[in-house]
């Protein structure tokens, strides 16, 4: 009985702090699914504490298997939905009715007959198995991979469990297996494994909604390219990566020419929307793993992994094509003057970015439109 309090306020916990998770973070509404699905769950115990109390248990006996069941499959739909995946409505509804349909089957079975049990247990089993699945299928990294463990493990907890029953004896009726030993290996198992599962995807919940803050925070919400904030974390990561002997590195510092002109003559709005569209342009042409940033009003960055100084020359020159004829007819043409200085063993990120700055004020007094890098050569000249 204690146990089954105890089942009842731990899953009402996790419900809770669900619904609070999707209260604080406006980007985390598909928590609410996950609290669902633990208030389901919240009413297997209490319809076990009736089964006990009551002498008309036959209604409780229902609710609380298939609430149990309804739990698992609301955590399966949950995991999707939380996912942006679509939910295995499917499965979820064929084992819904499986189990309406067995549980009603069996009623009135001998209990500890291994038959019985093995009815009882298989839809719960296959529910949990598909939480498992679904979690494998939808997440990706350690932490979802535990999950999928977990419920596998409860899964097949639930399968072996009918043996337990068949070898301990679950009693003949609801309340003599309401105080057996067998019932307090299930409830006990079952909770253990569902509360580490249930605490699995608490921390799954906050590292997704701490990432999810940590990328608005080190987004340029006009270009959706990093910030740099975004880009000095990224930049010393990725400097810290490689041991400096194997550092082949180019950084790009890129300012916009003329850009006040742009503003005064087409207004502030239009000025945004050159940026939008110029941070368009960085993003189809850079190599999908550079990593681009807006640095400031006008003035872009660009770090190159694993290009040399003269592809780097070539990649930004295609940018400054791409530029030149960008084929929005109701934006102004215009231009930008880049700087490209490679990293050299010692550098450090400071170092290298004031290069690229100094490489990219050259072009300004040469005229604009210009690429040059840092050793002073001009790498491409305005047509
Ligand atoms: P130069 O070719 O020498 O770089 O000249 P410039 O006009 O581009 O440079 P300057 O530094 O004189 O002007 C930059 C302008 O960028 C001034 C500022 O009003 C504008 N700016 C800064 N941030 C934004 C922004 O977010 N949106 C818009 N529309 N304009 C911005
Ligand atoms: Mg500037
Ligand atoms: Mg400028």
């Amino acid at each position: 009985m204690v146990l089954l309090i105890v089942n009842a306020v731990v899953a009402g916990l996790f419900a809770l702090s669900y619904f609070l998770i999707a209260r604080i973070s406006r980007g985390q509404r598909p928590v609410i699914a996950f609290g669902v699905s633990y208030l389901l769950g919240m009413v297997t115990p209490i319809s076990e504490i009736a089964i006990r109390l009551t002498d008309y248990p036959a209604p409780f006996m229902l609710a609380s298997y298939m609430a149990l069941l309804g739990g698992f499959l609301a955590m399966a739909a949950a995991l999707s939905i939380f996912h942006r995946k679509r939910p295995p409505w499917t499965a979820i509804a064929t084992l819904a009715v499986l189990g309406l349909i067995t549980r009603i089957a069996i009623w009135g079975g001998t209990r500890d007959d291994l038959i019985y049990e093995l009815a009882f247990q298989l839809p719960l089993a296959l529910g949990i198995l598909l939480c498992s699945h679904t979690a494998f299928r939808t997440g990706k990294g350690q932490l979802n991979h535990t999950l999928a463990g977990l419920f596998l493990l409860s899964g097949l907890n639930f399968f072996i469990k009918p043996f337990v029953a068949a070898a301990l004896g679950s009693g003949q009726t609801a309340r003599d297996y309401a105080g057996s030993a067998y019932a307090l290996y299930s409830q006990a198992s079952t909770a253990i494994l569902l509360t580490a599962a249930g605490l699995t995807v608490l921390l799954i919940v906050i590292q997704t909604t701490i990432q999810e803050y940590v990328r608005t925070a080190e987004t340029d919400h006009l270009s959706g390219l990093l910030n740099r904030c975004g880009f000095d974390r990224q930049a010393q990561a990725l400097l810290a990566s490689a041991p400096i002997g194997k550092r082949q590195l180019c950084a790009v510092m890129i300012d916009l020419d003329h850009f006040k002109r742009i503003n005064d003559c087409f207004g502030h709005d239009m000025g945004d929307r050159v940026i939008q569209a110029f941070a368009d342009i960085l993003r189809s042409t850079a190599p999908k793993s550079a990593h681009l940033a807006r640095t400031g009003g006008e003035e872009f960055v660009i770090l190159l992994n694993r290009v040399s100084a003269p592809a780097a020359g070539l990649i930004v020159e295609a940018m400054r094509a791409h530029t030149r004829e960008h084929g929005q007819a109701d934006l102004p043409t215009f231009s930008f003057s880049a700087g490209i200085a490679q990293y050299q063993a010692g550098d450090s990120l400071a170092d290298l970015m004031r290069r690229a700055d100094q490489a990219c004020y050259r072009p300004k007094t040469l005229g604009r439109d210009r690429i040059e890098t840092d050793d002073g050569i001009a790498k491409a000249v305005n047509a």
